[in-house]
């Protein structure tokens, strides 16, 4: 459905950029990202809803690409990791005027003064690093910005909100606090999504710079064991980092109305700079009505209007908080050029 005048002014000002997509172990298994996807029912439902002509379209201006690899055995996870950073990079090889991979705030704004929509990279899941800090320096040097601690499963460095292994009464390793303080040291952001709470804080008291939680519900705006509550999205905000806001209904209790919930509560707890997207899209949970893909991402700032959300704050939201992390948080390591076997 076509949005209002004023909503599609708003939104084209904006710069949105997103959190959290899952793509590039797609990416690594052959989707393509400089081609329009089809959204058919039912696989679209949990993959699928990213590429760049609908980036374009709905105006999201950059995107952080989050590598994940299954936990079960750690070994092989850092290669994988590496193979989905080729995939990135073979993709912005391959279509240089549409695609820049960006580390720094300043990266992103060239790139998209070029009209050329922009990749970034993090990793959802510390156990990719098989227990190496090296595995870390490398992926850093690689151009990934954030580390997600856990991902659904236990690992030497922590234990999840939910899933394997899952225990509520331990907080991080002594390896997970090494992780967090060598991201600090590297330069590369720490993300709490999917740490237990325990592990949460643990994170927090090593004051490893601003924090994100990359995709996330609030429990002020929905019960749910996947949510945080109050005092960790004051955490986060303190430390001058950003909770996105994930666009999967079963964690947020409904579809675009609930998503535009969430974000009012971050607003309410913690103000308007504390606030991110975090679609979560790709990433085999069904996103709401109303922002099924990038396309449709316009329709969320007719919805923040509609809840009398100030062109100004929109912005924030969308993208401007995000840039302000990346500014507090640049990276501490040289950025190698891309591989050569990316190219092949
Ligand atoms: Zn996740």
């Amino acid at each position: 459905m076509p949005i209002s005048t004023e909503a599609a002014a708003v939104h084209d000002a904006a710069t949105p950029i997103d959190l959290h997509a899952d793509t590039p172990k797609l990416m690594s298994r052959g989707y393509d990202l400089a081609l329009r996807h089809a959204t058919a029912w039912p696989l679209s439902s949990y993959g699928g809803h990213i590429d760049l002509p609908r980036m374009r379209e709905g105006n999201l201006a950059a995107q952080f690409f989050g590598m994940w690899t299954f936990p079960l055995p750690e070994r092989g996870c850092a290669r994988d990791i590496h193979r989905q950073l080729d995939a990135l990079e073979r993709t912005a090889a391959a279509v240089p005027d549409q695609l820049a991979l960006a580390t720094s705030a300043d990266e992103v704004r060239g790139a998209l003064a070029q009209k050329k929509r922009v990749g970034l990279r993090g990793i959802e899941g510390a156990h990719a690093l098989e227990g190496d800090l090296e595995n870390l320096e490398a992926f850093a040097r690689r151009g990934v910005r954030y580390l997600g601690l856990l991902h659904f499963s236990s690992s030497g460095v922590g234990f999840p909100a939910k899933g394997w292994g899952r225990d509520d009464a331990k907080g991080l390793t002594s390896f997970g606090c090494e992780v967090v303080d060598a991201s600090a040291r590297l330069g590369v952001i720490v993300d709490l999504a999917h740490v237990n709470r325990k592990g949460f804080f643990d994170a927090v008291a090593r004051k490893p710079g601003p924090l994100i939680v990359s995709h996330t519900g609030v429990l002020g705006a929905h019960a749910h064991w996947r949510n945080i509550d109050d005092e960790q999205i004051r955490a986060v905000a303190d430390s001058g980092g950003v909770v996105g806001i994930i666009f999967a209904p079963r964690f947020l209790g409904g579809h675009l109305e609930a998503v535009v919930d969430h974000l009012l509560h971050v607003v309410k707890v913690a103000g308007d700079g504390a606030v991110a997207l975090g679609s979560d899209w790709d990433g085999f949970v069904k996103p709401c009505d109303g922002l099924a893909d990038a396309a449709q991402l316009p329709n969320l700032t007719e919805a923040l209007l509609r809840r009398n959300m100030t062109p100004e704050a929109i912005h924030k939201l969308l993208g401007g908080n995000v840039l302000r992390v990346l500014e507090m948080a640049p990276p501490r390591v040289a950025v190698d050029p891309p591989r050569s076997s990316a190219q092949a």
